[in-house]
């Protein structure tokens, strides 16, 4: 986690600063909150947990009427770890269950880095003795496939692929799974599409893909990747496919590269489900578990 906060510093520090250095003014009046509220925002965590942390602030500084600096920046942790939630459980299935693998479905928008993903996860289950097989129903972009297929290369994992191009997802997904199964594979994760110029249709292929997979195995995980840097747009395209598939977790990516991490918050509340992994860079190792402690630690520090 020493590695997540000093990915992070460079980028979340700037909210840290800011808030501390606003509260630890002499005094506390109207505007120093309206100055927090509006640094909460610009970090993306949205108004409705902004409002339940300037709350929480206000309601302890009434009991506690001259706070130090260190107390306001300890109360200061506690609101926004409360936000972040470290009670929900964050681990990805990727053990066999009974005699069949684990399958995971990772789904998000293209672009903002599933396939990346799926790589660099299976390069973590790998370093852990997993027995991983990858699906690569993307099938509408050509290049997907061979970008999985390089990825399962460099981590010595098989690449169940369609060699034509706009062949049916579906199968592709419904092949991978039974490979994992006939292979004894502890996990299966299935790469999709994510097209989103045809709400509709996107919504029609992931049910699809869903309901092809349930034929031979219940899916244990189904993980929504979204980009960080995307913001409230972001949550936009989150509510759709949480409307095709039962979203387990989600990854956020490219939290290297914006200063809004409270993004992570904005994600939980509305989809009522974990942050599980970030992505902080394009590199293989850079895909870390979320740990809530070193997030509000990070943003703090
Ligand atoms: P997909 O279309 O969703 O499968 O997206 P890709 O996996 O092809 O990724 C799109 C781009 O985002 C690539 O250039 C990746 O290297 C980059 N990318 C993915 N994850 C991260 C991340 O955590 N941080 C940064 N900075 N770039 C990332």
């Amino acid at each position: 986690m020493t590695r997540l906060r000093s990915r992070l510093a460079g980028s979340n520090n700037a909210m840290g600063r800011g808030l501390l250095s606003v509260l630890s003014g002499d005094k506390l009046d109207d505007a120093v909150w309206e100055e927090v509220e509006d640094t909460l925002l610009g970090a993306d965590l949205g108004v409705a947990a902004t409002t339940e942390i300037v709350d929480g602030l206000k309601r302890r500084v009434q009991v506690d009427g001259s706070p130090s600096a260190e107390q306001l920046e300890s109360w200061l942790h506690a609101e926004l770890l409360a936000q972040v939630d470290p009670t929900m459980d964050r681990r990805i299935a990727a053990s066999r269950i009974g005699d069949r693998p684990a399958v995971v479905m990772v789904v998000g928008v293209n672009g903002t880095g599933k396939t990346t993903t799926v790589g660099k996860l299976a390069r973590v289950l790998v370093a852990e003795h997993k027995n991983v097989v990858l699906g690569a129903a993307d099938t509408f972009r050509a290049a997907a496939a061979d970008q999985l297929e390089t990825w399962g290369a460099r981590v010595g994992v098989p690449t169940v692929r369609s060699d034509k191009d706009g062949a049916d997802p579906a199968a592709v997904a419904f092949d991978a799974v039974k490979q994992g199964i006939d292979g004894e594979a502890d996990v299966v994760l299935v790469d999709t599409a994510g097209r989103l110029h045809n709400k509709v249709g996107l919504m029609d292929e992931l049910s699809k893909v869903k309901r092809v997979i349930e034929k031979q195995s219940p899916i244990d995980e189904c993980l929504l990747v979204l980009d960080a840097t995307t913001g409230q747009n972001g949550m936009r395209q989150a509510e759709i496919f949480a409307q095709a598939v039962n979203v387990t977790g989600v990854v956020l990516t490219k939290l290297d590269g914006t200063a809004k991490g409270g993004i992570v918050v904005l994600v939980q509340r509305e989809l009522g489900v974990p942050v599980k992994l970030v992505g902080l860079g394009e590199g293989a190792d850079d895909l870390a578990p979320f740990d809530a402690n070193a997030f509000v630690n990070a943003v703090l520090d």
